[in-house]
């Protein structure tokens, strides 16, 4: 007896299949498990510093550095690095750039006081951001930071702090345009277009107590399309030759920015980073040819070049930082998708919304791959590290590699239901050491006060369950 049963329509789907296999490019992608970083066994991490944990390596950290810093240097004469604080301000992470030749690039009061704190002098701090507090500002000047102007109303008390000061405050101004490859951040600093950020221009160079001394913008974040680096120095150049003829301003240096991409998958991105990505070479070449170009004639006429500040954040801390996180359940949703619960989720993994990161095994996994939902310990349905991927049978306790995460995770992690693990590095040498302790319950509540009437939870009823 055969009873005719009617298969179920499943929706089609697309899934890059990414699991060391070949891929349409004929490459076999990456390795398919990993169980170092920097020589030193992931297995052994997790055991002495706890699941998760966050691992940097001080020698990706150190080589993007100097790789960045030679692909602008071979093109350009003069070049300074501004190491971006909100990308990443763990000390260690900091300091490593800060050896390496970076100035600080703050945006809030906390960054400042935070560069400030670690020794960094005022006047190698790059000071941007739509809000500096009065008080900052007032310290900020008086170390000789460099002040980068966001709105008018900042202006007038830049000026204002000057005069009582009794100084004559040297300043720069971030600007904004459209370069026609990324949606302009019309919201930051005075608009080209408009005629505001002349106009600015005109304010400063009447005052009795600024001057201007820089140009800066920054265009977006992971922009994939170097062009609009060329577009933007040609931009920045026409507007500071315009600046300098008309009101005799003199520009000291150019400040392009961040936004390169890092060697992550941006979700939506279908093509993986290294097809799609630019190299270092490529948004040096973009940014420096113009301003070569651009900025002939006025050296022909013996000014010379202005110095290039490049702010990049992501691109050299991203793949500097891995997140390793342990199995915790095995799941089977009602469609028939595997599921998995890890330790860590967006709490400690922010830019899992935005990106899928990859995610590789320790030890080499037995099995056929499928299709799997990664989701972090939070009791909130939003907590999904990869809504699908396609991983062989994992077992519980097993983990998991998340890279690359060392841009903008380890700033925007929250104390959210879970307490934040240790970081370690692993320096040059091969030495794991804890770069920020796990936090404990102590910790959370540090900054908790109880009023008198709120000391005891019970003081007349209790539950009656
Ligand atoms: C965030 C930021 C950066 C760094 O951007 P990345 O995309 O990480 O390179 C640089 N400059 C400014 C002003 C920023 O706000």
């Amino acid at each position: 007896m055969t009873k005719k049963t009617k298969k179920k329509w499943l929706k089609p789907t697309m899934t890059p299949f990414r699991m060391g296999g070949i891929n349409k490019f004929g490459g076999t992608g990456k390795a398919i498990w990993r169980s170092e970083i920097d020589g030193v066994a992931v297995a052994d991490l997790v055991t002495t510093h706890g699941s998760p944990l966050f691992i940097y390596s001080e020698r990706s950290l150190r080589q993007n550095y100097d790789n960045c810093l030679r692909a602008f240097t071979a093109r350009y004469p003069r070049v300074q690095l501004a190491w971006s604080y909100k990308t990443n301000y763990l000390g260690a992470v900091c300091n490593i750039l800060h050896q390496q030749g970076a100035m600080a690039e703050v945006v809030s009061r906390f960054e400042y006081e935070k560069a400030r704190q670690l020794g960094v002098p005022g006047n190698c701090i790059i000071f941007n951001g739509p809000h500096k507090p009065r008080d900052i500002l007032i310290r900020a000047i008086d170390e000789n930071a460099y002040l980068h102007i966001d709105n008018l109303d900042e202006l007038f008390l830049v000026e204002e702090l000057a005069q009582e000061l009794e100084r004559k405050v040297a300043v720069g101004i971030r600007l904004n345009f459209d370069t026609g490859y990324t949606e302009p951040w019309s919201r930051f600093g005075f608009n080209v277009e408009s005629g505001q950020a002349m106009d600015a221009v005109w304010r400063i160079q009447s005052s009795r107590h600024l001057k201007l001394r820089g140009l800066h913008s920054h265009i977006g974040t992971f922009v994939l399309d170097a062009k609009a680096y060329h577009a933007q120095a040609r931009q920045m150049c026409e507007f500071m030759l315009l600046a300098e003829e008309k009101t005799e301003c003199r520009i000291e240096y150019l400040d392009v920015g961040g936004g390169f991409a890092s060697m992550n998958s941006l979700q939506g991105v279908y093509l993986p980073p290294d097809q799609v990505v630019p190299s270092m070479d490529q948004y040096a070449e973009a940014i420096c040819e113009m301003l070569l170009e651009m900025t002939h004639e006025r050296e022909s006429q013996g000014i010379p070049r202005p110095t290039l500040i490049i702010e990049s954040g992501r691109a050299l801390v991203d793949d500097a930082g891995t997140l390793a996180a342990t199995v915790v359940a095995n799941k089977r949703l009602p469609d028939g998708r595997r599921a998995l619960v890890m330790d860590a989720g967006v709490n400690l993994l922010f830019t899992a919304y935005w990106y899928n990161h990859s995610v590789t095994p320790i030890e080499p996994l037995e099995g056929k791959p499928e299709e799997t939902v990664i989701y972090g310990p939070l009791c909130m349905n939003i907590d999904v590290m990869r809504a699908q991927i396609m991983l062989p049978p994992i077992n519980l306790g097993n983990t998991l590699l998340f890279h690359p995460v060392g841009a903008y995770n380890n700033t925007q992690w929250q104390q959210f239901i879970e307490y934040r693990p240790n970081v370690v590095l692993i320096n040059t040498t091969g030495e794991a050491h804890v770069i920020r302790t796990r936090e404990n319950l102590d910790v959370v509540i540090q900054q908790e006060v109880l009023p008198q009437h709120l000391l005891s939870p019970y003081p007349k009823h209790k539950p009656k369950l």
